[in-house]
């Protein structure tokens, strides 16, 4: 029975690790580095969050998915802050989940030059991981993916586009 409350702020923090991304389930809202924070001061709970890119639709799915679970567990008396700054940034999601995403079939975000005028970097397809890969379209399902052809393998697949 866990009774002190960085012990139940720690619950909390691995139930949240369980919520899958909704529209990229091979990773979790945590691992997309949405959570900030996590409080709990013994009557109310209060999640911190940062939206992803602006005008996201996704945004409350997520804070739904959230709220789910956490009522699930119990906590009823429950707060979800959004705060702004510092920004979110698509470099919070780790390395093993960036594998996935490519086990998946969507290609990882890359960090393109800061040069405005630079070329965009080269997008490896996730199925072959060939770099010769054509842009399709700027918009995929969701606005933060990106539609691309392989010119190799020939298989089309989402770009998650870096932030
Ligand atoms: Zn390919």
């Amino acid at each position: 029975m866990v009774t002190t409350l960085s012990g139940i702020e720690e619950l909390v923090w691995e139930r949240l690790s369980l919520i899958p991304d909704p529209e990229i389930p091979v990773i979790s809202i945590l691992e997309l580095g949405i959570v900030r924070d996590v409080h709990y001061d013994g009557e109310m709970l209060e999640i911190i969050i940062t939206p992803t890119y602006t005008g996201c639709p996704a945004m409350n799915l997520f804070v739904a998915e959230i709220k789910a679970a956490m009522h699930d567990q119990g906590f009823d008396n429950l707060k979800v802050t959004t705060v702004y700054s510092p920004a979110w940034t698509t470099d919070l999601i780790p390395a093993d989940a960036m594998e996935r995403l490519k086990k998946y079939g969507i290609a990882p975000p890359v960090k393109g030059s800061d040069d405005p005028f630079a070329p965009p970097p080269a997008i490896h397809c996730p199925h072959c991981g060939s770099e010769h890969t054509n842009l399709v379209s700027q918009f995929g399902a969701t606005a933060c993916k990106s539609l691309y052809t392989c010119n190799d393998c020939k298989e089309p697949f989402e770009y998650f586009k870096h932030f």
